[in-house]
């Protein structure tokens, strides 16, 4: 697929389609995935351990605690896939799920789409790196081009030995401090939406600081910074000044940790907002003049965030929370907006 039959259209896992045709669109999704963490999948093997029982008596604990239980970072089983995605298009008939997982973290572009043949919810795949921990050792040592040469295959001719297609760059895994391989990573989709007109997906290291380094190294690629999303603004920004900075940049605040309603942050001691907060940030933003640099997502990547094991499921946004926008006084063109509007342009390649 050349550019010049990508510029105007939107790609996702069954083919090219017309940005109209997208609907309400979660930017940051995870449907077949495994972000394991490398230390506990070594823990695993060494100590012979099976994946987690979940059941009504441990899904509590094993959802607060998230990334502790071997198996509750996971899923490939597309029978509870299919179910998900059911009960997502039952909440909303035209929604569209962006699956940001990419290399290191276990991608099945196949996978996702026989998923979305299956059910109807058209899926966009996401090209490029996750952190640099998940990476094996001999790729770390390639080069920028060799990086960029990769994203730009995956967008134009298939991801990772298949025909399946990337319509976004990203999740870019970015740790803090930043390792050797994050940065060439990011320089690498900073070229490759150079040459495929794509947006970029971020997942920034776990400070303040890290958005904006972020930000000087896709701009010092020649990258634009307009079609660069930010992950994870929930857990990176303690406060509004942080993200009205990171808003005069022109980049993307993306609120992703919608349904995780706990202070807890099971990574360090940053309290977490719950939606209510979420939605306090995104009005803030808004009257700043910043509504057009918002997405939102429920960023699912643990079985206990499904429905099927007892969790809110990737139509929590549409069941729950554009209601309580409405209750709260987002119009209807503001919700269109963050839902549907910032999303297909991000995702119609330019
Ligand atoms: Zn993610």
């Amino acid at each position: 697929m050349n550019n010049q039959d990508l510029k105007g259209k939107v790609q996702t896992v069954t083919g090219v389609i017309e940005p109209k045709k997208l609907g309400p669109t979660l930017m940051h999704e995870h449907i077949l995935w495994d972000v394991t963490r490398p230390e506990v999948v070594s823990e695993a093997k060494n100590k012979n351990l099976q994946e987690v029982t979940i059941t009504l008596q441990n899904v509590w604990e094993i959802n607060r605690r998230s990334i502790l239980d071997y198996g509750n970072q996971s899923n490939h089983r597309y029978s509870v896939a299919l179910e998900e995605l059911s009960l997502l298009r039952a909440a909303c008939a035209n929604a569209v799920i962006v699956d940001l997982t990419n290399f290191g973290i276990q991608p099945d572009p196949l996978g996702l789409r026989y998923l979305s043949e299956g059910t109807g919810v058209p899926i966009i795949q996401g090209a490029g790196y996750y952190v640099d921990e998940y990476i094996p050792e001999d790729l770390k040592a390639s080069t920028v081009d060799q990086l960029t040469e990769e994203i730009i295959s995956q967008v134009r001719t298939g991801c990772w030995n298949t025909d399946v297609c990337a319509g976004i760059i990203g999740e870019i895994g970015c740790m803090w401090p930043l390792r050797p391989f994050e940065r060439k990573a990011l320089q690498a989709a900073a070229l490759a939406q150079q040459e495929t007109g794509a947006s970029i997906n971020v997942h920034p290291g776990r400070h303040r600081e890290a958005p904006f380094e972020i930000v000087d190294i896709i701009q010092s690629s020649g990258g634009d910074v307009n079609r660069l999303v930010m992950s994870h603004i929930d857990r990176t920004f303690a406060d509004l000044d942080d993200a009205l900075k990171l808003a005069a940049t022109g980049c993307i605040l993306e609120y992703d940790f919608f349904g995780i309603e706990t202070s807890y942050y099971w990574f360090n001691d940053t309290d977490l907002p719950t939606d209510y907060m979420r939605l306090a940030y995104i009005r803030s933003l808004i009257e700043r003049g910043h509504g057009r640099q918002v997405v939102v997502s429920h960023d699912i990547c643990t079985k206990t965030r499904l429905s099927s094991f007892g969790g809110h499921g990737y139509r929590h946004i549409f069941q729950n929370v554009v209601p309580l926008m409405e209750r709260k006084g987002f119009s209807k063109g503001e919700i269109h907006m963050i839902i549907e509007d910032n999303p297909r342009s991000l995702l119609t390649f330019v």
